[in-house]
């Protein structure tokens, strides 16, 4: 088998599992996990504090000329630096989700993005996770995997994380979320979500991470054996 670093994409939905299973492949790969949804968040939370409209491409093309964002892959998950400050968890909150959704959509922000992402990936050995790593960041990744799920049992994941199930009200906010970014990365113009021509799919929905696991690093040995 090829020791061959290769580029790893793996593209889906929100609650798919991408996240999970990109870490843990990455681990036992000994490759470098990054997760380019982090870049979005870290942008839409710098838009938060300056004040700036994610409805405005030219204010956030401004603020984005101004802004380094690093990823530093650590086994519990990609620590995010935004002007050298750790946002890890504040990314994660309601407020940046819904700017990230929404300054998503505008092409220019996405050149930016995939400028930087491009080189991170640069050397092989990476995985990335996203909504267009396949498609647009990296259309030449040796191994492509589109990771979706049943968006009912998507939301429910989304649910048990944020343990908010013994909370209807909230629990409902977060489906209802849940639905409308995915009816906004799904259906924007630039780069919408969606698999490449040549993505293998893979629905989660009846499989435990093991078995996700094992499918994605059996289609990773198969492109190792063909190179070698
Ligand atoms: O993956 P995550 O949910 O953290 O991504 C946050 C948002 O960033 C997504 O809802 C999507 O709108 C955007 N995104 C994107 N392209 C990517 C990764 C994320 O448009 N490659």
């Amino acid at each position: 088998m090829s020791t061959r670093k290769l580029v790893i994409a793996i593209d889906g939905p929100a609650g798919a599992g991408k996240s999970t299973i990109a870490s843990r492949l990455a681990s036992s790969l000994g490759y470098v996990n990054l997760e380019s949804g982090a870049m979005y968040r870290a942008l839409a939370l710098k838009a938060i504090l300056s004040g700036v409209d994610a409805a405005s491409e030219p204010a956030l093309l401004e603020l984005a000329a101004h802004t380094t964002i690093e990823l530093d892959p650590t086994p519990a998950g990609n620590r995010v630096l935004l002007d050298g400050l750790d946002v890890s968890q504040r990314i994660r909150e309601r407020d940046v989700t819904d700017a990230a959704s929404r300054l998503s959509t505008h092409p220019q922000v996405r050149v930016w993005m995939v400028e930087r992402q491009r080189a991170m990936g640069a050397g092989g050995g990476v995985i990335m996770e996203g909504r267009d790593i396949g498609t647009v960041v990296f259309p030449n990744a040796e191994v492509k995997i589109f990771l979706d799920a049943d968006p009912n049992i998507r939301a429910n994941r989304r649910v048990t994380q944020a343990h908010a199930e013994d909370d209807p009200a909230r629990a409902e906010k977060l489906r209802h979320d849940m639905q409308e970014r995915d009816q906004r990365d799904a259906t924007r113009s630039a780069s919408p979500l969606k698999a490449a021509d040549d993505a293998v799919h893979i629905d989660s929905s009846r499989l435990t991470i093991e078995e996700v696991i094992a499918a994605s690093e059996a289609l990773v040995a198969e492109r190792l054996t063909k190179l070698s």
